[in-house]
């Protein structure tokens, strides 16, 4: 199977809600009249974002939904997407698998694949997304205002229960060690919520590298700190939490990674507001802090006192 055949065969449909998609020397894409175009690419390297254990169908949604997290972190709506994809070989069953996966997200969400390049190498999966936003509304990690309330979409946490049972550093029942296995390998990325908060939230990102670390790029970005309540009911995969020991589960929520859950912030008076951006979008939201006046990040435990223990720094790759 020569490159254009594996091209034609596995990565060619017909553009949706595009112009032109695959097969000449760009796609053409049409933003509608009043939208912005908002863009993102993200690579995924074997061994370093994904396990070679992962079925290949899994794979194919993983490295989309990655993308689709962040224009659901910036309240976009999904429009197109380009693949980019350096294979060891034109291994057939590797393919329609990797396939399968990638166009059952695509369809569910409307985006077509318009684009990319095919070239032999190292497994190495590189996507674009381009989606549409309302000119001026997309949200932006520069909006959190000292006073707004902090909320987290989901249950953080599960991925790198995950990780920490494939590592061997963590024993889990095997239900729990598939749920957890699930959210890693298939993330949902929170489109429909994203786009659910627009004009109510003031700032957003989508959690990928640990609650702790993203929310940190928001403070910085904004000038202003947080407050975070862990005695809340952080949401944590709900098996986990009780067959975990309190730090792990802890460190798992507050600085796991591979969540793609959205941390956003929202000014108090629109906490309904956000319940029934939650409610219209089916996808939990918790609030679990606020944002302070005063730069930097405070942990406050079960008794409302200052966590001793510092998540902030940890390396989920150590
Ligand atoms: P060019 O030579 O102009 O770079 P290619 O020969 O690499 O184009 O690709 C031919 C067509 O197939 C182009 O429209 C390109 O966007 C598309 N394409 C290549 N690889 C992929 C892929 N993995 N998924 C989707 N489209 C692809
Ligand atoms: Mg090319």
């Amino acid at each position: 199977m020569g490159e254009f055949d594996l091209i034609s065969r596995y990565f060619h449909r017909p553009a949706r809600r595009s112009p032109l998609g695959v097969g000449d020397d760009c796609a053409l894409l049409a933003p509608a009249a009043g939208q912005q175009l908002a863009v993102s690419s993200d690579m995924l390297v074997e061994g370093r974002h994904f396990l070679s254990t992962v079925a290949p169908d899994r794979l194919g949604h993983k490295a989309l939904a990655v993308n689709l997290s962040d224009l659901a972190a910036c309240g976009a709506r999904p429009l197109a997407f380009t693949l980019a994809l350096s294979l060891p070989s034109a291994d057939e069953a590797w393919l329609a698998g990797f396939a399968s996966g990638l166009w059952a997200l695509a369809e569910a969400h409307g985006c077509d694949l318009v684009g990319g390049d095919t070239t032999r190498g190292p497994l190495n999966i590189c996507i674009t997304v381009f989606g549409e936003v309302p000119a001026g509304r997309a949200l932006l990690r520069t909006g959190a205002r000292a006073g707004d309330d902090l909320w987290v979409s989901g249950t953080l946490g599960d991925a790198r229960l995950a990780l920490e049972a494939f590592r061997g550093t963590l024993e889990l029942p095997a239900d729990v060690f598939a749920a957890a296995r699930l959210r890693m390998e298939t993330p949902t990325p929170r489109v429909a919520l994203g786009q659910a908060l627009r004009g109510i939230a003031s700032s957003a990102i989508d959690i990928s590298d640990g609650l702790l670390g993203d929310l940190g790029h928001v403070l910085a970005a904004s000038g202003v700190g947080a407050t975070l309540e862990t005695g809340r009911a952080l949401p944590l995969l709900a098996a986990g939490a009780e067959i975990c020991e309190p730090h792990w589960a802890l460190t798992c929520v507050l600085a796991g990674g591979d969540d793609y859950e959205l941390a956003f912030t929202a000014p108090a008076a629109a906490r309904a507001q956000v319940e029934a951006a939650g409610r219209a979008a089916a996808t939990p939201v918790t609030r679990i802090g606020r944002i302070d006046a005063e730069p930097g990040l405070r942990l406050l435990g079960a008794d409302g006192a200052p966590l001793a223990r510092r998540f902030a720094g940890f390396d989920h790759f150590g």
